[in-house]
């Protein structure tokens, strides 16, 4: 299961943040993936949440964005999300496409709290 060791890349960079912001408080973080690297939800968030035990990083919000496959078609040019569960091409249903490359493992955004004022 790579989630695991997803889950602790992503808190690592987020600390890295929270030291140089001077310790700001992390209270959310949106992460995208393809479909190649998928990572289910559940086991990630799991993951996440236990390994955020005791940090700075207690109790953030984790969003993980599924990115859709593309394709481009051959006989008419569309570029379409890649569905599995029909191979076809969205606009004129042929079957000869091209892959794009698939959406990388990305830590999109750290949403911060706001320092409360004095
Ligand atoms: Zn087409």
């Amino acid at each position: 299961m790579h989630e695991t060791a997803v889950a602790e890349s992503i808190l690592h960079t987020i600390l890295e943040h929270v030291e140089r912001l001077g310790n700001a408080k992390p209270v959310a973080a949106r992460i995208s993936c393809g479909q190649f690297n998928a990572i289910n939800d559940e086991a990630m968030r799991f993951a996440f949440e236990t390994l955020i035990e005791g940090t700075p990083c207690e109790g953030m919000r984790l969003e993980i964005r599924h990115i859709p496959l593309r394709a481009t078609c051959k006989d008419c040019h569309t570029t379409f999300d890649f569905n599995v569960q029909r191979p076809t091409c969205t606009a004129c249903g042929s079957t000869h496409y091209d892959f794009q490359p698939d959406a990388p493992l990305l830590l999109e955004n750290i949403e911060f709290q706001e320092p409360s004022p004095r």
